[in-house]
């Protein structure tokens, strides 16, 4: 797509509302027939505004004279606004966030709460500015709401601990993490298990030199539960060694796939201190986990569910994606309801997106064709039918490339957010990452200030500069006592 730019600054605006009315579309590829024009003039506060977009052989457009708003982005949102009435005639299709793009959109309705705006006066605030629906703007109010008691108990001088196990049972197709599949790289496990032991203890000790305590602890990946029981249990040993039981608030072990659970991982995991679980269905269509790589059924689902509850977990949450390739509104609703009927203490309800590597994407950009009124209707039933079950909003964030722009939602019931969601998504607190593909966030002036350091994806990189990734836990001590 070709995209031309005269009079502002605003191309990767531009870039990220095509993607809104054009998913997968490539700004790399000029010859694709597409292109769009966003042009302004301006005459004092006065901005004459062109938007085109042009594919599949039409074009459609619009031209707007606005006098702007005395604030910095008063240009950018007029910019935004017009190009995405272009968007609108050209698709048909009403993004319902508008033309607020970024990940956190929470966020902005927080700093429009601090700036003095009452929730009925930031839900009109974004309507008139980012064409945003009030519906979605209510979502953020909610998480809001849960977002306050977590920072309530957000310990000072505090991080999270994420430690990484990238390797799965099988490749999900439209999973992009760099996972590898266990059977093909069961060899490296072993080893990269004793070196992340090893980082373990080098993150523990610089950050009690820092001063920082951990109050929550996340085992992600990849698919933790691939280790087997000795494993999961040297593992946690040592983040129980390194870190005290008694400071942390939540410990999570992300169980996600039902075919890598047995109640003796889950027993080991309970015993070693984790409280909360990740079980992770998806869809519980046997058809589309099928088609989505998957080697396990609805039925596996329940039965690691009533596992997991037999061994005792203050919350186990499931996550669900709208939206996954040849799934009708129907089955994702009946998806729903089971999952309802299990009752966890979390759901987690995500909008498919199409990720640059993913196997889906070779399925070609236009699978999201069509399917924006569908997943609304996926997402307004899963909102609908979590809200009569007591279920709450309590983080939200997008992706790029989402279909419809829509979002990713943590519900709780009972007051049971998850702390490490909300601190980590809300970018309050530091995180300290472990791992491949592991990346320690440093967050600095109530997250004014955020300082990365990127550990290397893959497991082979990982052995083969780990002397380098210990060195560089000293950044965590000079990071904290400057
Ligand atoms: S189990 Fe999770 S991490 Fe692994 S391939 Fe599937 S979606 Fe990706």
């Amino acid at each position: 797509m070709k995209i031309t730019i005269v009079g502002h600054e605003e191309r990767y605006l531009i870039e990220c509302l095509s993607l809104l009315f054009l998913p997968g579309c490539s700004f790399r590829d000029d010859a694709d027939g597409r292109s769009a024009v966003s042009r302004v003039t301006l005459d004092g506060e006065r901005a004459a505004i062109h938007s085109s977009i042009t594919a599949d052989g039409r074009t459609a457009a619009d031209e707007t004279v606005e006098r702007l708003a005395p604030d910095d982005g008063a240009l950018a949102r007029a910019v935004a606004r017009s190009f995405y009435r272009a968007g609108q005639r050209l698709t048909g299709l009403k993004p319902p966030w508008g033309t607020l793009i970024g990940i956190r959109p929470a966020k902005k309705v927080a700093a429009l709460l601090r700036g003095g705006l009452t929730p009925d006066g930031a839900a009109d605030y974004l309507a008139r500015e980012y064409l945003t629906e009030p519906g979605k703007t209510a979502l953020c109010l909610a998480a809001l709401e849960e977002e306050r008691e977590a920072l309530r108990v957000l310990p000072a001088h505090s991080a999270s601990l994420y430690i990484g196990i990238p390797f799965c049972p099988s490749r999900c197709s439209y999973c992009s993490f760099v996972s590898h599949s266990i059977e093909k790289a069961r060899r490296l496990l072993p080893g990269y298990l004793e070196l992340l032991g090893q980082e373990i203890a080098a993150t523990a000790d610089a950050a009690r030199r820092a001063g920082l305590t951990v109050n929550t602890v996340y085992i992600g990946g990849g698919t933790p539960t691939v280790l087997d029981a000795d494993q999961l249990d040297t593992l946690m040993a040592r983040v129980g060694d390194c870190f005290p039981a008694g400071s942390l608030a939540e410990y999570t072990v992300e169980a996600g796939r039902p075919d890598t659970i047995t109640p003796e991982k889950l027993a080991v995991i309970r015993a070693r201190g984790a409280n909360r679980v990740s079980i992770n269905p998806q869809t519980m269509d046997d058809g589309t986990l099928a088609a989505i790589g998957r080697t396990h059924t609805a039925a596996d689902i329940e039965r690691a569910y009533r596992e997991a509850c037999a061994v005792g977990f203050d919350a186990v949450n499931m996550d669900m994606i709208a939206g996954l390739p040849g799934e009708s509104a129907e089955s994702f609703c009946r998806s729903v309801d089971r999952v309802l009927a299990l009752a966890p203490e979390n759901v987690t309800v995500h909008t498919l997106s199409l990720k640059r590597a993913a196997n889906l994407r070779a399925m070609g950009t236009d699978i999201f064709r069509g399917e924006n009124e569908k997943v609304s209707a996926m997402l307004a039933y899963s909102q609908q039918a979590l809200a009569r079950a007591g279920y709450h909003p309590y983080y939200l964030y997008r992706q790029k490339n989402t279909i419809g722009n829509n979002e990713n939602i943590g519900f709780c019931r009972d007051g049971r957010a998850s702390l490490y969601n909300i601190y980590i998504m809300g970018e309050f607190q530091t995180i300290l990452s472990c791992g491949a593909g592991g990346v320690t966030k440093f967050v600095f002036d109530g997250g004014e200030r955020i300082e990365r350091i990127f550990n290397p994806k893959y497991p082979y990189e990982y052995r083969d500069r780990f002397s380098q990734i210990l060195q560089e836990k000293e950044k965590i001590v000079s990071a904290f006592s400057r």
